[in-house]
């Protein structure tokens, strides 16, 4: 049995829960802790089962919790070493991730953990550095791809390969334009190295995504300069118009920012 939880998604704390039985894996843990442990609980999120946690980078938003997190559970970290330094070197992250959890990891380089095999593979962002996470377990195939300024070659042989992904559609570029952003953040956010916009996470899916996939989630949405109806719109029409079988045999929905999303099973090979 294979299940994805979103725990929260977006610029106020990132983590996503992903298992396989009784083997699960934490992607980035950026929900404060107490915070974290509350959503767990009420919504019956079974942490207990996580036995790892990769990050995709090193942005407060994805890693705000991990050093303490990681220590309280002895668990390990698995990011790109860059991310590691990025970690240790920053005098806001207050509980450092302890020597002995911190595990290094290579952009196309897969390694198992239990009954996953992961492989991390570059993205564009203005961190230190970035990784998305292409998993294979139970002959099913899950990508995660998040804080993504563009949309890669790399990225899209990724999303091709995928039944299940989660792809970030950040904004809605008419509204980052006459939003409330200084034109300065406004320029970061836009830039190749910045956030995907949804009509550019539309496009990247229309064109790459693979007739086998079942279910997309948008994630990462802005708080100020998108809506989740819009994104959903732009993203569906443009699936639509390429002739996938939205809500007929594909679902794409959008991750709540602040809440744990529904539990979703992922179907697996026989
Ligand atoms: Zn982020
Ligand atoms: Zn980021």
């Amino acid at each position: 049995m294979l299940q994805f939880i979103s725990i929260g998604s977006g610029s106020s704390g990132n983590s996503y829960f992903l298992r396989a039985d009784d083997y699960a894996i934490f992607i980035d843990m950026g929900v404060g802790v107490r915070i974290f442990n509350h959503l767990c609980q009420t919504y019956g999120i079974p942490q207990h089962l996580g036995r790892a946690i990769l990050l995709t980078h090193d942005h407060a938003d994805h890693t705000r919790a991990v050093g303490s997190y990681a220590s309280r559970r002895h668990l390990p970290v698995y990011a790109l070493e860059a991310v590691h330094q990025a970690l240790l070197q920053n005098y806001i992250q207050g509980t450092k991730i302890p020597a002995a959890l911190r595990h290094d990891i290579l952009p196309e380089s897969p390694f198992t953990l239990g009954p996953f095999t992961v492989t991390p593979f570059e993205v564009p962002h203005d961190s230190r550095a970035c990784c998305g996470f292409h998993i294979t377990a139970e002959g099913t195939t899950f990508t995660l791809m998040t804080d993504a300024g563009h949309v890669t070659p790399r990225m899209a042989d990724y999303i091709r390969r995928s039944r299940y992904l989660v792809i970030e559609a950040n904004h809605d570029a008419q509204m980052l334009r006459t939003g409330r952003y200084p034109i300065r953040l406004q320029r970061r956010i836009a830039s190749p190295t910045g956030h995907l916009e949804n009509a550019a996470a539309a496009t990247a899916l229309a064109d790459h995504l693979s007739p086998e996939a079942r279910h997309v989630w948008l994630c990462h949405l802005s708080q100020d300069n998108n809506r989740p109806e819009v994104a959903l719109q732009t993203v569906c029409n443009a699936l639509t118009a390429a002739g996938f079988p939205v809500g007929n045999g594909l679902d794409v929905d959008v991750l709540p920012r602040r809440t744990p999303s529904s539990t979703f099973t992922l179907e697996v090979a026989d």
